[in-house]
């Protein structure tokens, strides 16, 4: 007989910044809440804290203060109406019910609420390129999380690439801790950076940053190279080098324009894609936001979704930053108290305002940093796309030659999408891909359908106890369906 699900007034998925701030808000105002996170500790992104509570090892300035920052917000976290439940992956949602099944130190159990915020966050974007999985190849936001997190330098001399803010952010950290930064490959152009520059001119404070960050760089005599792009990444076992080249206005390598670094660590990162499979599970209606060029969860103006009792909030409901992600984690928390009878002390117009703003300087970031379909031309046929699946660029465009159009199409073409990640990493380069090859653009190729469980989770978790199998072979296994391995 299924175990009745536990019970709380609102569940939080994500304890990063807006969901850190949904709880304290809603608690605040006299909420009971539980606040659900697959990582070790609160924090997200943003604010990542080490893995360890008792401190780990001494951060270098920059991530010091951020770790700092983050503890702030999160001392709220310590209010008797918040339950945190860490180590805890939310890996489905029923709609119909309001219920989210878990998957966490306790096992497999269920939360039943009177209202959900999804606060999700976000995905790092990457386009692949001949090399791309050589180990030694990792996202930006990976090497954050090795030092954030565990006080790990992943290599020694690094190359950056892709486009965006990160990149910068991350060489700074690196740096810090010690790396040597080889170059950081911008795509966009010295003219077109100077040009959206001068875009962000009436958000001086972020202006300021972006410089600031630059200054950094150029002190320490980081070479720069705007207009490139990581055109391979060379070695047999690990990476030992990596060939960068000049691009086009569309983003396409200019062939006679390689050069070869000496690097042991190359860090990607093109923008981010929204976390939107807990949102596409419950049916939450799906928006495509221009300015990142990415799918999102639509709302109204008080975060609702449109599924009665479920709010999104941060990154989820599209790419923002950490400070779009505080304001409407408080706008998220204080809108689900107020539907729960409490009077949250809180001045909501305030926050409306501060969100129009906030959300006006992300906009302005995200155009400045789209992705460019000329890079596609990297993506020769024998490099694989999908990696939990390993099928490769050439296997995608054979399947468009044969008339797939959309992302769900080429599932059971290629088993792409079909792997432990779900998608989550492909989906994006096969979206370029597809518009590329089919000149659609790209909002008119949906997501894959998202389906439960969100991540990996033991079998027995989505399918109940599983028998002790003893000594049963896989000869076994398969004869009781009839199928043959061949
Ligand atoms: C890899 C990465 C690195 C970044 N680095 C920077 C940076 O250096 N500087 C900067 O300004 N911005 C950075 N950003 C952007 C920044 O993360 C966001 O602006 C901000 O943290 C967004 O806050 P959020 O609360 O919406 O999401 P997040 O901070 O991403 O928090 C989401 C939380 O939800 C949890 N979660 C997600 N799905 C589930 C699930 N199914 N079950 C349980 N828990 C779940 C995650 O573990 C995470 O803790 C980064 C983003 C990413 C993805």
């Amino acid at each position: 007989m299924p175990q009745k699900p536990d019970t709380t007034e609102i569940a939080i998925v994500g304890a990063g910044p807006a969901g850190v701030a949904a709880a304290v808000t809603a608690a605040r105002a006299g909420a009971s809440v539980t606040v659900l996170d697959e990582y070790a500790r609160p924090g997200g992104q943003y604010y990542k804290q080490p893995a360890h509570a008792d401190g780990g090892p001494t951060y270098p300035n920059s991530l010091a203060s951020n770790i700092e920052q983050g503890r702030e917000l999160l001392e709220g976290l310590s209010h008797p109406g918040i339950d945190l439940q860490c180590n805890t992956l939310v890996w489905n949602i029923s709609a119909d019910e309001l219920v989210l099944d878990l998957c966490g130190p306790a096992g497999a159990r269920a939360l039943q609420a009177q209202c959900i915020i999804l606060c999700a966050g976000a995905t790092e974007r990457v386009m692949p390129f001949p090399g791309w999985t050589l180990p030694g190849v990792i996202m930006a936001g990976a090497s954050q999380l090795m030092l954030k997190a565990h006080g790990i330098l992943p290599g020694k001399r690094f190359l950056l690439a892709g486009t965006g803010p990160l990149l910068q952010i991350t060489a700074i950290q690196l740096l810090e801790a010690g790396a040597q930064i080889a170059a950081l490959v911008e795509l966009r152009s010295r003219t077109e950076f100077l040009r959206s520059a001068a875009s962000l001119w009436r958000y001086r404070d972020k202006l300021g940053q972006g410089f600031a960050n630059l200054q950094k760089l150029l002190q320490a005599r980081v070479p720069i190279k705007f207009g490139h792009t990581i055109a391979r990444a060379l070695g047999e076992n690990e990476v030992s080098g990596a060939v960068i080249m000049r691009v086009d206005g569309d983003g396409r390598p200019i062939p006679g324009s390689e050069t070869t670094l000496k690097v042991d660590t190359i860090c990607l990162n093109y923008g981010f894609t929204p976390a939107t499979e807990l949102p596409r599970i419950a049916g939450c209606e799906q928006y495509f936001d221009q300015d990142y060029a990415t799918y999102a969860t639509s709302t109204n103006d008080n975060l609702e979704t449109s599924i009665t009792g479920i709010l999104a909030a941060g990154e989820t409901r599209g790419m923002g930053g950490a400070e779009v992600a505080v304001i409407e984690g408080q706008l998220a928390g204080s809108v689900a108290a107020q539907q729960l009878g409490f009077s949250p002390p809180i001045d909501q117009n305030e926050l409306f305002d501060k969100r129009l703003q906030a959300r006006a300087v992300a906009a302005t970031l995200g155009k400045m940093f789209q992705l460019k379909p000329g890079l596609c031309a990297l993506v020769t046929d024998d490099v694989p796309v999908c990696r939990c699946e390993e099928v490769s660029a050439g296997e995608v465009r054979t399947a468009i030659r044969n008339g797939v159009v959309q992302l769900n199409q080429l599932k059971p073409w290629t088993r792409a999408g079909m792997g432990s990640c779900q998608g989550r990493i492909c989906g994006d380069i096969l979206r370029q891909i597809v518009a590329s090859e089919t000149g659609l653009p790209l909002q008119d190729i949906q997501p894959f359908t998202a389906r439960a469980p969100v991540k990996p989770v033991p079998l027995e978790v989505v399918g109940g106890p599983v028998a002790d199998t003893g000594t049963l072979t896989w000869e076994d296994h398969v004869g009781g369906y009839g199928v043959a391995r061949t």
